[in-house]
């Protein structure tokens, strides 16, 4: 127990540009929203914390629905209480709202951030300590066009900036899909190769057709091909034993990693803090994995160095991180609302080392990037 405890919360949203427009499986956007969140404690310590998703069509949750979970439901739960009991607030907090786990997420971050820097130690020796300090990251190719990809990779590969990619895949029929990423791949055979994330647009009956073709062309993993419902239809992938299953809307919970590993519908899980509900539960599932002999990956929701710093902390101590990261999230943001950015370098992005997640909120930025109307969306 500490001698300090929660004193006032604050959250507000914020827009940052991107550096150019991605292509996801349903819709193409050019800047990235994000909820911010202050918790400051009794003796004037400050934790910051970021939610953001790929958009509402990936879990549900948007940064306005996690501001008003935030403010209305969550705040409540947390004041005058005492923030070494993390665990436990985050059990209330879960009995009392139900599923929301991006905004959970952000509290979370929040709170270790206060709690490194009340103890003086980086999140991630809060968390389970060090496996590693420095993680590989993977480049999401999303230009639109096959050349454009090809081009990028290439681009990439020379200056040795990232050496291993993904594609995303999802906007065409699964045929046409399947077509243009094997002629990626064939792009850049030599050179490297791509997994290929279809955001679970794909059916079963293509995905199967192609299997043979994907694992000649060196096909990486195949992330989530099929509706994350489809269970049976991950198992009937990973049975034919070709190109590696990776499971990321289909997993969030610790319940969804026990049923995965039992069900044999994953060769991969991808890991992320805030579908999961926190750097904790991130932790647990990769030691589920471990003991299911399954490989993790570190998934990114495109966060700032703020989201990505703690997406570090918690990956830092996972042991099974076999297929690296795709952790580009600051280096895709066209400005990051910190004062120094974490350290990416020949490909692998750095774990920072000092009290709490280790980044400061640059405040001119923040104020620069604040939505004007903290009720609305400007379009
Ligand atoms: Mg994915």
């Amino acid at each position: 127990m500490s001698n300090v405890t929660i004193k006032k919360i604050h959250t507000e949203l914020l827009d940052i540009p991107i550096k150019r427009p991605h292509q996801f499986s349903t819709e193409k956007v050019s800047s990235k929203s994000f909820v911010f969140i202050r918790i400051e404690l009794s003796n004037g310590i400050v934790g910051i914390g970021e939610g953001t998703t790929p958009g509402i069509w990936w879990n549900g949750e948007s940064v306005e629905t996690m501001k008003l979970v935030i403010d209305k439901y969550v705040i409540p739960l947390l004041l005058n209480e005492d923030p070494s009991y993390i665990e436990k607030l985050l059990k209330t907090v879960d009995r009392q709202i139900r599923v929301n786990p991006f905004a959970k997420a952000t509290v979370e971050m929040a709170l270790f951030d206060a709690l490194g820097k009340l103890y003086n130690v980086p999140v991630h020796q809060l968390l389970g300590s060090l496996y590693q300090d420095k993680i590989p990251v993977r480049w999401a190719l999303a230009s639109g066009t096959v050349d454009g990809d090809v081009q990028e990779a290439k681009k990439y590969v020379s200056s040795n900036e990232y050496v291993n990619f993904k594609t995303k895949s999802g906007k065409e029929i699964p045929e046409e899909d399947a077509k243009r990423n094997l002629q990626i791949a064939e792009g850049m055979k030599g050179v490297s190769t791509i997994g290929i994330d279809p955001n679970g647009s794909w059916d079963r009956i293509t995905t199967i057709k192609w299997m043979d073709q994907f694992f000649e062309a060196g096909i990486d993993f195949l992330e989530q091909p099929l509706s994350p419902r489809d269970i049976e239809g991950a198992a009937m992938l990973v049975d034919m034993k070709k190109v590696p299953v990776m499971a990321d809307e289909s997993l969030a919970t610790v319940q969804d990693a026990f049923l995965l590993a039992k069900e044999k519908a994953a060769n991969i899980f991808s890991l992320k803090i805030h579908k999961s509900g926190g750097m904790k539960n991130t932790i647990k599932i990769a030691g589920i994995a471990e003991a299911a002999g399954i490989s993790c990956f570190g998934g990114t929701s495109l966060e700032s160095s703020i989201g990505t710093a703690a997406c570090l902390h918690a990956l830092a101590s996972v042991p099974n991180l076999d297929y690296g990261s795709e952790l580009f999230g600051p280096t895709w943001l066209a400005d990051d609302p910190v004062k120094e950015p974490l350290y990416f370098k020949d490909g692998f992005i750095h774990v920072p080392n000092k009290p709490g997640l280790g980044v400061e909120l640059d405040e001119e930025k923040v104020a620069k990037y604040r939505r004007k109307e903290q009720g609305e969306v400007i379009v």
